[in-house]
């Protein structure tokens, strides 16, 4: 059976992959994520996929456009639910490539993993499979979580801090504790006066810096 695997980073595929091989799958990845950001770590995450393939022979289609601007255009990010239109926005495309090119079922590794809302995945690609009529693979390896990470682990293959996009990004490190990306706003104060006489920036200034 010819099934198409929705992929959005190496992690979750570590450990899964091997089952649905097992199953006697014939598995062909599909990268299609602009919900990835920034460039630099939307980059990093296809590069990790390829270091996977290295060890892990395995067919995948990656689309290595940048896609920033269509994520903000599909996905109400001020609405309560943009990961909903995130989610349909990706499965979609899956959804269609699987039936133009006749795959049997397409899946995604976002059904592997514990963070993301795996009723709601589910529900959005039902009705994809019944919109566009293709079946779609419902598999819960979510209990292979940790398998995965630890398959990452030692393999050195890049595993990200945050979901994907920059709202997730911002909602991961907020409040983070870690020295390097603290905010810094108290040290600032603290600083103001060894400034050797450069005047101080005030809260609402624009940093010129080029880079
Ligand atoms: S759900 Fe998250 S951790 Fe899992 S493959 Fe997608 S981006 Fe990676
Ligand atoms: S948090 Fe993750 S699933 Fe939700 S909109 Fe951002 S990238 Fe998409």
């Amino acid at each position: 059976m010819q099934l198409l695997l929705h992929i959005c980073c190496a992690c979750c595929l570590c450990a899964p992959l091997n089952e649905l091989k097992k199953e006697g799958f014939a598995v062909t990845g599909f990268f299609y994520n602009p919900n990835i950001h920034p460039l630099l770590e939307f980059r990093r995450r296809i590069k990790a996929l390829r270091v996977f393939q290295e060890k892990n022979p395995v067919k995948i289609i990656f689309n290595e456009e940048y896609g920033l601007r269509d994520f903000l255009k599909n996905v109400n990010y001020e609405g309560g639910n943009r990961c909903a239109d995130c989610y349909a926005m990706r499965l979609d495309c899956a959804a269609s490539y699987a039936k133009k090119h006749t795959y049997d079922a397409f899946t995604s590794t976002m059904l592997f993993s514990r963070y993301q809302d795996h009723v709601q995945l589910k529900e959005i690609s039902e009705r994809l499979s019944k919109e566009k009529e293709i079946p779609f693979l419902y598999r819960d390896y979510r209990y292979l979580s940790e398998h995965s990470n630890e398959i990452a682990r030692k393999n050195m293959i890049y595993r990200q801090g945050y979901c994907g996009c920059v709202f997730s990004e911002y909602e991961r490190y907020k409040d983070t504790t870690r020295e390097l990306y603290k905010g810094n706003s108290l040290q600032y104060k603290e600083n103001e006066d060894t400034s050797g006489g450069l005047p101080a920036k005030s809260g609402g200034e624009i940093c010129h810096c080029s880079r």
